[in-house]
């Protein structure tokens, strides 16, 4: 079979010749792994990519995300191929047992990611940002963040996004305006301005958590002072003043 992804052939012999994948199963976090389950984490991410990313990869170009004043408007196939991404465990299938991974070793779990992503680049890029967006939660959270925000992502529940650029700041990010300002609950008001936010708005999970960076109040305007804070779309700025960022949406 001709493939139109990446070659599975090449891919065989990049994992287990070249890189000897295998030898990952001697370690004890990898101790239930064989090369058959390998392989068929990798079958299974061919499978999704032929089956559900790659027949509307063109179609995601010809007919765009349409934002009519209130909803975003996307193509059914995307929330379709992301929703058997997720049901496969494809999603996390680097993560731990306990957070519903499949404790893949890395290089595999990659490995399927660039498989999916090969496949449509556009589609997956909300399942990415998803994952980046737990990580960053997992690595820095509080626990009750964890709770609140990551693993209802890491189950495809919630969806993620990172709120970084700005009108006047793209790649100088140490020069963004958007503040955030202590309250007394711990929380952080938000205040700012955040352009081409990828994944920004859409109707594909019952959420969307945005990794929102702002400066905290009084910082001085440098490479310190930073917070990245998690706000929920749910609360609009109209119900949560304090997360009152005002969003240009990039649909991804
Ligand atoms: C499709 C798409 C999706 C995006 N998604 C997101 C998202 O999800 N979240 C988010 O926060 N942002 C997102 N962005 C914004 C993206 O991160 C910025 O576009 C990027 O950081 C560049 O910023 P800028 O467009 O302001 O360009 P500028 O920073 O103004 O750069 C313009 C040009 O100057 C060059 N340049 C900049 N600084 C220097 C320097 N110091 N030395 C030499 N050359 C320099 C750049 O290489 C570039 O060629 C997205 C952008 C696109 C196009």
């Amino acid at each position: 079979m001709t493939e139109t992804i990446i070659n599975r052939r090449d891919l065989s012999f990049l994992l287990y010749e070249l890189l000897n994948v295998e030898r990952f199963t001697s370690h004890p976090r990898y101790a239930d792994h064989s090369r058959e389950t390998f392989d068929a984490a990798l079958e299974t991410a061919y499978k999704v990519a032929y089956d559900h990313f790659l027949p509307h990869c063109r179609k995601n170009d010809l007919e765009e995300p349409q934002f009519d004043g209130e909803r975003v408007h996307i193509i059914p196939e995307v929330k379709e191929a992301l929703r058997q991404y997720i049901d496969t465990g494809l999603m996390v299938a680097g993560k731990d047992y306990e957070l519903g991974g499949m404790q893949l070793p890395a290089t595999v779990a990659q490995s399927c990611t660039a498989v999916v992503k090969g496949a449509n680049t556009s589609t997956f890029s909300y399942a990415g940002l998803t994952v980046a967006a737990s990580n960053l939660l997992l690595a820095y959270g509080t626990e009750a963040q964890k709770e609140r925000y990551a693993y209802p992502m890491l189950e495809g529940r919630f969806f993620g996004t990172m709120a970084l650029t700005e009108p006047q700041a793209g790649s100088s990010l140490s020069d963004i305006k958007t503040t955030a300002v202590p309250e007394d609950d711990g929380t952080y008001r938000l205040t700012g301005n955040k352009i081409f936010i990828s994944g920004g708005d859409h109707e594909l999970s019952e959420n969307i958590v945005h990794l929102v960076l702002g400066r905290v109040k009084g910082a001085r305007p440098a490479l310190r002072g930073f917070r990245c804070s998690s706000c929920r779309s749910i609360w609009s700025t109209t119900t949560a003043p304090w997360a009152s960022v005002t969003m240009s949406l990039w649909p991804a």
